[in-house]
């Protein structure tokens, strides 16, 4: 593994911020995961840099995920379960499954990012989330420097939550996951957006390849490209609320939106909740929320980390004044 120093982080975020990391080398073989221990510390984990901002320089070293590698462990007549190396570009694995008529991952499509987050925040779109189809994620501790293999029970998967996320948070390098695909589809196509851009797109033979074209299809029309645009899509969590502080709000915002979650607790839209406070569309130099979606933070150009990290602190602020409500961050910030 090669080490180097002072490099730009500028072309592994999608936020597109420049700063530099102190040392920086990339992870190409399993082995190079062994030399870890031996390296400058602490250690930085870096996939495709779709779900971090970027504040200031970052101290010590940032591994560069380029693990790659499937392998088709089993099958039978129902499923297969196939072992992903963590650098695997998730939507690469998206269409590879597609190409074989395997179920599970379509609803997933055109999500940024590496095979290897995928179960870090349980990613999830659309009706799915990984946790669907994750049966195994295999690890390297980095303190310990022991390997282990979680299976997806042990991950303590939650809306876009996991044991990664909190307690092992900063402390594992995923090196692969396996996925268990249904050879037999069940399509979910209960997301009403899905429904709507099915029928624009006159589909009449419904199969895996053309729900995740009905998903590619909405999310580049809502969502800003960030390489067009600097972003990292959803910039906070829909935050969750006992139900009886929603019917409170219900009273005094009657078109405010929610989903059920249990008796007791209900989702509501962050996006609504920031939109109501104004955001949408504001720009302070380049840091900005962006015109169509008031969830996605943006950078116009030039914006820095911590321009775009003060204007999330002014959102939080300000829906904890409207609402009582605080939106947690889903963006890791480094
Ligand atoms: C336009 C856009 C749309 C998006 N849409 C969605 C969406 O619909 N649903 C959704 O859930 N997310 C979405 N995201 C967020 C993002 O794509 C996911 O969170 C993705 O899983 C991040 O992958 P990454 O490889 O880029 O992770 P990175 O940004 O590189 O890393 C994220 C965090 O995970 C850690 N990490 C990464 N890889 C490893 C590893 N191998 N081992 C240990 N730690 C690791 C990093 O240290 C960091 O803390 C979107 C982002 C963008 C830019």
């Amino acid at each position: 593994m090669q080490l180097q120093q002072n490099i730009s982080l500028l072309p592994y975020n999608t936020f597109g911020i420049d700063v530099r990391a102190e040392y920086f080398a990339a992870v190409e073989q399993l082995q190079d995961v062994d030399e870890i221990s031996a390296l400058p510390h602490p250690v930085h984990i870096l996939g495709g840099g779709s779900n971090i901002l970027l504040t200031a320089p970052v101290k010590g070293l940032v591994l560069h995920n380029r693990l790659k590698g499937k392998t088709l462990l089993q099958e039978n007549d129902s499923h297969v379960w196939l072992q992903v190396q963590a650098g695997e570009v998730w939507h690469s694995l998206v269409l590879y499954a597609i190409d074989n008529g395997w179920g599970g991952l379509e609803n997933l499509a055109l999500i940024p990012g590496t095979v290897g987050a995928s179960p870090i925040q349980n990613i999830g779109a659309y009706g799915a989330e990984a946790r669907d189809t994750i049966e195994q994620v295999t690890f390297r501790h980095l303190s310990e420097k022991t390997m282990h293999t979680f299976s997806n029970a042990d991950c303590g998967f939650g809306y876009r939550d996991s044991i990664f996320k909190g307690e092992l948070k900063d402390k594992v390098f995923i090196t692969s996951v396996v996925f268990k695909l249904s050879k037999h589809p069940v399509l979910n196509t209960g997301y009403g957006a899905i429904e709507q851009e099915l029928e624009r797109m006159g589909a009449t033979d419904l199969s895996v390849k053309t729900i995740a074209q009905a998903v590619i299809n909405i999310r580049s029309s809502k969502l800003p490209d960030p390489a067009v645009l600097g972003n990292a899509g959803s910039f906070f969590k829909n935050p969750t609320i006992p139900r009886v502080q929603y019917e409170k709000l219900l009273a005094a915002f009657p078109a405010m939106p929610h989903y059920s979650v249990s008796n007791e607790l209900v989702k509501v839209p962050a996006a609504w909740l920031i939109e109501q406070c104004g955001w949408k569309g504001y720009r302070n130099g380049d840091a900005g929320v962006h015109k169509n979606q008031a969830l996605v933070l943006v950078n116009y150009g030039a914006a820095t980390g911590e321009e775009l990290w003060r204007l999330s602190g002014e959102i939080v602020v300000s829906v904890k004044e409207k609402f009582n409500i605080e939106p947690e961050r889903e963006v890791q910030v480094w």
